[in-house]
């Protein structure tokens, strides 16, 4: 399906789950490409807080009112997703000085991959550059607010995760680790 007249940019991450980070990075995207697809990414095996379908719904929810995003997930190199579905470049946010390192060693793998495929990073605004997936997992977990961080049908849908682990009697601590 490529349509090489409409310029599509895939963003991808983990979203797990959405923030407003990640919501103004897709906006921003916006004012460059004609379509942004956001691109939930499974890692293979790796239990996560919430599942591909669960991180689908909350994400489509959050960017309902943006026509020109879209909305899928998959799991294989992000180069031969962006390939596969045409796109002519992959979006990534930047928030932190440590955040450079990695984007850059990945922008540069990625380029060694597939040349034809441009990286784009966006700086995110000031009030979300603390924000991360990881940081919301951890004080929702313990049953903080997380109502500035991420909109409210997201922090519902942590609460009644964590309300559902608890419930199990499950450990919740290996959903809830510092890594993204
Ligand atoms: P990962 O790539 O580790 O799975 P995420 O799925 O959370 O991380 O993030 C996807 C993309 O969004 C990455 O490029 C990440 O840098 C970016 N991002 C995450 N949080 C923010 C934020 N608060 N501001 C700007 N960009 C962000």
């Amino acid at each position: 399906m490529r349509q090489d007249h409409i310029c599509c940019a895939i963003y991808p991450g983990s979203f797990n789950p959405i923030h407003y980070g990640h919501i103004d990075i897709a906006r921003r995207a916006l004012r460059m490409f004609d379509i942004v697809i956001v691109a939930v990414y499974v890692h293979p095996g790796k239990p996560s807080l919430f599942s591909a379908e669960e991180r689908i719904t909350l994400v489509t929810e959050s960017l309902k009112d943006e026509p020109r995003i879209r909305v899928a997930s998959y799991d294989k190199l992000t180069v031969d997703y962006a390939r596969e579905i045409g796109a002519q470049a992959i979006v990534r946010g930047l928030r932190v000085f440590s955040d450079f390192e990695l984007e850059f060693r990945m922008a540069l793998a990625n380029r060694r991959l597939a040349p034809e495929i441009e990286i784009v990073n966006f700086i995110a605004a000031e009030e979300h550059l603390h924000i991360s997936s990881s940081t919301i997992r951890e004080i929702a977990s313990l049953g903080g607010d997380v109502a500035s961080m991420t909109p409210p049908h997201v922090a519902g849908a942590l609460r009644r995760r964590f309300a559902e682990l608890k419930a199990q009697g499950s450990n919740s601590s290996f959903m809830v680790s510092l890594n993204d």
